[in-house]
This record gives structure tokens, C-alpha cells and sequence, in this order.
């Protein structure tokens, strides 16, 4: 992770002004984006496997986790017109990301309900219907489960412009952005 960090750095060094623009390579670069990533030692990533303690980590990750970090900064020249376009691709991805973590959250809490209310149903040899319907409840929220935890990396995969994309690859994450 260090050698990680260091390459990069490398790559995208500090002083180097390039003559255009490192999205569209046409229009002279005016505008200086500085990126910070950092990873933690935790296992986050090997959470992920399980929706609910994916979520609990996603909310409560800064509260659970006393981690070490390492940090490395990246800085990239963009012409203005890049710049706006990708400022606002950062904040949709942004929003649908959060909304994608609220929705984790709440349909994880459906989906343990249901499954609970289909267990008690089952045992209570409930009707045909009434188990049906508590298994359609439960597939349904189990569904956006899945599609939500989806929809958590979306800021990952295109909130960045192409030359940075796997830039900020596990376990490295995106932390803030500067204009200098
Ligand atoms: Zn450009």
C-alpha cells in the first residue's frame, strides 16, 4: 500500500504544469485539482460480503474504526470546462450515493422484519397467503438491498474522470478536493 501510494504520487506529480487539458487533451489547462486518498488498516472491504454489517460500517465506520491511515495527495490540471462538467458528475454521484446508503439502511431493517415475521409465521402455521405475502415482503427488500449496496460504489465508478478512475482503488478512497 505505501509502494501504492508512492507511485502514484509519482505519477501525478506536484510541480508539473502539463500544457492541456488531462480529460479532453484539447483546451489549455487552467484550472489545478488536488486530490487526497487515504486507506485504512481495517476490513472494511471484507464487510461488504454481508449487506447489513455493510451498511452498519458505511454509517458508523468513523465511530467503530481507530484506524491508522495512509494518505497520498495527487494533483491534475483541467480546463474550466472540464472542471464544471466533472465538479457536477462528483455531486450526482455524490447524492446517489448517499440516497443509495440511506435506502441500504432502511431496506435492511425491512428485510431482517420480514424474514422475522416470516419465521413466526411459518411456526405459527399461518395460511398460505399470509406466509406468501411475508416472502414476497422479504425477497422484495433483500432486492433493494442488493441494488442499493450497487448503488454505494456509484460514486466510486463515476465520480471521477476516466485518467483517475482506479486511482482511488480498494483500499484507497477518495477523501477531498481541492482547487488551488
Ligand atoms: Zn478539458
Amino acid at each position: 500500500m505505501h509502494f501504492y501510494a508512492e507511485e502514484m504520487t509519482k505519477q501525478f506529480p506536484a510541480r508539473s504544469r502539463p500544457t492541456e487539458c488531462q480529460i479532453c487533451h484539447r483546451s489549455p489547462a487552467t484550472t489545478k485539482i488536488v486530490y487526497e486518498w487515504r486507506a485504512n488498516y481495517d476490513t472494511r472491504d471484507t464487510l461488504v460480503l454481508n449487506a447489513v454489517l455493510a451498511a452498519l460500517s458505511l454509517a458508523l465506520g468513523h465511530v467503530w474504526y481507530d484506524t491508522e491511515a495512509i494518505e497520498f495527495r495527487t494533483e491534475h490540471w483541467f480546463c474550466s470546462s472540464c472542471c464544471h462538467r466533472l465538479c457536477w458528475r462528483q455531486t450526482c454521484s455524490k447524492i446517489i450515493t448517499n440516497a443509495c446508503i440511506v435506502i441500504l439502511i432502511i431496506a435492511s431493517i425491512v428485510f431482517v422484519c420480514a424474514a422475522g415475521v416470516l419465521c413466526y409465521l411459518v411456526r405459527t402455521s399461518a395460511t398460505h397467503e399470509e406466509i406468501s405475502g411475508a416472502r414476497k415482503f422479504a425477497l422484495v427488500g433483500l432486492g433493494v438491498c442488493i441494488v442499493a449496496l450497487l448503488g454505494t460504489r456509484v460514486y466510486r465508478a463515476f465520480g471521477f474522470p476516466k485518467a483517475l478512475m482506479g486511482l482511488g482503488k480498494s483500499p484507497f478512497s477518495y477523501v477531498s478536493r481541492s482547487r488551488e
